[in-house]
């Protein structure tokens, strides 16, 4: 089974896409993800990625198309399934993704479309933190009484501030959202496999709306 996430930054996407990994042993493919460890291990694509990124820009599609070429190929893209999550995010890259599952043999189950506005965007961004190691994203206040036992390594998980979180860079994300990610949303609309959430719902009323969709 295979799944698309689609929506701003901030709208739960990643949080999702641990309940169907962890659900249906699905890979979850997070081009942000990607790029932030392709940049702890200084390659090429991270060397590349990280000017676009700090400033809340988008890395060009040549470079996110083939990185995500790759991986789809990869022997585990095919055993349960993958979650898309922040992949595509223009509509080159919509057009890029529809012939490279035509070339796997490949389809989606659904496309899943968060809706959340700007306001509790920015807030639910410049208040979260993320795992270096484990990209795990915890709001603040949960940073706070979160056990190391619960984390990723023997000290436990090691919270950061990502640049693009803060708050001098968030509004640009979300500018840039509108204006490159919009056009894909209403892309897909017309598709029988779009569902569109109430990203600002709680987390688990979320998982139950996927979960029933899914079903
Ligand atoms: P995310 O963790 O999904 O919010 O992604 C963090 C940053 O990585 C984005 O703000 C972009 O700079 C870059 N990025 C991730 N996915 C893509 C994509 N599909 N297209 C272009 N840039 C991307």
């Amino acid at each position: 089974m295979n799944v698309l996430f689609i929506g701003p930054p901030g709208s739960g996407k990643g949080t999702q896409s641990k309940v169907l990994q962890k659900k249906f042993g699905l890979v979850h493919l997070s081009t942000g993800d990607m790029f932030r460890q392709a940049i702890t291990d200084q390659t090429e694509v991270g060397l590349r990625a990280k000017a676009f990124m700090d400033r809340g820009e988008y890395v060009p599609d040549s470079t996110v198309i083939d990185l995500i070429r790759d991986r789809l190929n990869k022997d585990d893209c095919k055993k349960n399934g993958f979650i898309l999550d922040g992949f595509p995010r223009t509509v080159a890259q919509a057009e890029a993704l529809s012939d490279l599952l035509n070339g796997l043999g490949m389809a989606l189950k659904a496309i899943f479309y968060f809706q959340v506005d700007r306001a509790e965007l920015v807030r639910r961004l410049s208040e979260r933190r993320t795992c270096r190691n484990c990209q795990r994203v915890l709001p603040l206040d949960q940073v706070v009484n979160f056990k190391p036992s619960e984390g990723c390594v023997p000290a436990g998980c090691d919270f950061y501030q990502r640049t693009d979180d803060q708050v001098e860079v968030v509004s640009k994300r979300i500018e840039v959202y509108e204006a490159q990610t919009m056009p894909v949303v209403e892309y897909y609309r017309k598709s029988a496999i779009f569902h569109a959430l109430n990203g600002a719902d709680a987390p688990d009323q979320v998982s139950g709306e996927l979960l029933k969709a899914l079903s």
